[in-house]
C-alpha cells in the first residue's frame, strides 16, 4: 500500500510515521509513503500557492495551477492512483471506508489549507471526498493522517495480531466490549468473574452481551442499526 500526501507541510505528516506500528509497517515495506509539495510545482517566481477569493471576502484559497500540476505528475508517475480530498463537506469517514480503501494500491491525500482548495481542482481530480467530523480544522494534514492510520491497520501484516481487528468496535456495527487486564482486583474494583474461569464460549457470550449494552448506552444510533439487522 502506498500513500502520497500533497501538502504544504510534509513534516506534520512524516513525524507520525516515526514511531510505533506505522514505523514498523514502513520498515517492513508493508507501507510506503511520499510527499508532494505544491509549492515545488508553482509557475510563479515567488512560489505562491494561495490567492484571494474571487467572490471577495476573508481568507485565501489554494489556486488551481500548482495543484493541477502536482496531481498531473503523480498521475503520470502512478497510473493506478485513487485520489482523496479531506474536506468538511465530504461524507463521514467510517471503518467500512478504512477497510475498503485498504484494498487499493495507491492512495493520494490532497491536504487543503487556509479557506480551502479552489473547487475546480476537487471537481477535476477527486475520486472521493471525506470529512472526519463536523468541525473545521486548520488543514487537511490531520484528517489525512486519521484516514491513513485507520486504513493502514487493515493492510495485511500491519497489526501483529489480525484477530484484534475482528472483535473491534464498528466491525459488527456495535462497540467492542470493555477490556480488562491484570490484576483481577485493583483498588477494590474487580473484573467480571467469568473472565477468570477459562470457559471461552461463556466468555464470548458475556463479551457480546457487554458489547451490546455498551453500544446501547454510548451510541444509541448504532444500537438501533444493530437491532434492525439482528
Ligand atoms: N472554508 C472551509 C469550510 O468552511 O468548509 C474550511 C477550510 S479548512 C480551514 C482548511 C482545510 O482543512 C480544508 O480544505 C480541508 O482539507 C481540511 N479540513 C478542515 N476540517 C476538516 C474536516 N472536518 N474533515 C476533513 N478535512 C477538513
Amino acid at each position: 500500500m502506498h500513500f502520497s500526501y500533497v501538502t504544504l507541510f510534509p513534516n506534520l505528516i512524516s513525524s507520525y510515521f516515526e514511531d510505533s506500528i506505522l514505523k514498523r509497517a514502513l520498515d517492513k515495506k508493508l507501507l510506503t509513503i511520499d510527499f508532494y509539495n505544491p509549492r515545488d510545482f508553482t509557475a510563479n517566481k515567488h512560489h505562491k500557492v494561495d490567492d484571494t477569493q474571487a467572490s471577495g471576502g476573508a481568507g485565501m484559497v489554494l489556486f488551481p495551477q500548482p495543484l493541477y500540476d502536482t496531481l498531473e505528475v503523480i498521475k503520470k508517475e502512478h497510473p493506478n492512483t485513487y485520489i482523496i480530498f479531506p474536506v468538511p463537506a465530504g461524507k463521514p469517514f467510517r471503518q467500512i471506508d478504512a477497510k475498503r480503501l485498504a484494498q487499493k494500491e495507491y492512495l493520494v491525500f490532497v491536504c487543503g489549507r487556509y479557506e480551502g482548495i479552489d473547487e475546480r481542482v476537487i471537481e477535476t481530480y477527486a475520486d472521493e471526498l471525506f470529512s472526519i467530523g463536523d468541525y473545521v480544522l486548520t488543514g487537511g494534514e490531520l484528517p489525512s493522517l486519521v484516514m491513513s492510520d485507520a486504513i493502514s491497520r487493515n493492510v495485511d501484516g500491519v497489526l501483529g495480531n489480525s484477530e484484534s481487528l475482528s472483535m473491534e468496535s464498528f466491525e459488527n456495527i456495535v462497540l467492542e466490549a470493555p477490556c480488562f487486564s491484570k490484576p483481577p482486583i485493583y483498588e477494590n474494583k474487580s473484573i467480571p468473574s467469568e473472565f477468570l474461569k477459562g470457559n471461552h464460549a461463556k466468555i464470548t457470550s458475556l463479551k457480546n452481551k457487554m458489547s451490546e449494552m455498551k453500544t446501547q448506552y454510548f451510541r444509541p444510533d448504532l444500537f438501533s442499526r444493530f437491532k434492525a439487522k439482528h
